[in-house]
């Protein structure tokens, strides 16, 4: 489903954000990356979505390469990717369910989309992903009236109306406190269970990883080292 083949990431500084990284991540896998602040986490994430360009190797989604793609077809495999970001990534001064159609955005021409015209069932979608996440009352309030870790789940809503086949969720709880984190992390796993959505999240905590993952790739200067079912994972990981 998610394979990289011998990416490396180098920054124009000559900063290396990854190295020679060869891995496959199956459907449906729950895997949390973990490391200490700098290890190549953000790097990782930002490569598979191709928000940055690798230096070396090769990036497959599905079985095609999101490196080599370009135009319609890039866009077409960029689809089937939802990013949640620490900093919720919402437009603040928007309604939740805009916000929430804004998942809806790639399935549409461009026009249509900044006038803000979103076919019914697009608002149907919209609806019932803010009632999975629990905040379907909130549909109609500004953005930034919500609660941080509410926000959180807005940018959960968005890839789930947005059809994404994979979550990639860069420090999704940092800025969360202990209780909204668990929610969070909780909407995760089971939209992971009951879609079977491929999800990889980056967290430096390795206990909330040992909770929540069924896999765990160790980052350290922008190397794999570990990768193994959670039962196998030490702290020094
Ligand atoms: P995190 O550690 O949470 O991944 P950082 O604080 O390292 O985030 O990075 C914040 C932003 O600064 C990101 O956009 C990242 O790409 C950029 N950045 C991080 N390190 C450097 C660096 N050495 N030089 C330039 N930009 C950097
Ligand atoms: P993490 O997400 O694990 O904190 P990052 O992927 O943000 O780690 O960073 C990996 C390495 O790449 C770090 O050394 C960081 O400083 C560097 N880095 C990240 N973004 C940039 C950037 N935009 N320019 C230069 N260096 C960067």
């Amino acid at each position: 489903m998610i394979e990289l083949r011998n990416v490396s990431k180098s920054y124009p500084n000559g900063t290396k954000g990854l190295n020679r990284i060869n891995l496959t991540i199956g459907k449906g896998e729950f895997v949390v990356i973990v490391g200490l602040s700098g290890a190549g986490k953000s790097t990782m994430l930002r490569s598979i979505n191709r928000l940055h360009e690798i230096t070396e190797g090769e990036i497959l989604i599905e079985g095609k390469s999101i490196t080599k793609a370009k135009g319609a077809g890039l866009r077409r495999i960029r689809r089937d990717i939802g990013m949640v970001f620490q900093s919720f990534n919402l437009v603040k001064r928007s309604s939740v369910i805009r916000n929430v159609l804004a998942g809806r955005v790639g399935y549409h021409s461009t026009l249509r989309t900044v006038l803000g015209l979103f076919p019914k069932e697009d608002i149907n979608l919209a609806l019932n992903a803010l009632e999975r996440v629990n905040i379907l009352e909130k549909a109609y309030i500004r953005a930034d009236q919500l609660s941080g870790g509410q926000q959180q789940r807005v940018a959960i809503a968005r890839v789930l109306a947005q059809q994404a086949k994979i979550i990639l969720a860069d420090e999704p709880v940092a800025s969360l406190d202990p209780l909204t984190t668990k929610q969070v992390m909780d909407d995760l796993r089971k939209i992971n269970q009951e879609l079977g959505i491929t999800t990889i999240v980056n967290l430096h905590y390795i206990d909330l990883a040992r909770e929540y993952a069924t896999r765990i790739i160790g980052l350290r200067a922008g190397e794999v080292v570990f990768d193994g079912p959670v039962a196998e994972a030490t702290d020094e990981v």
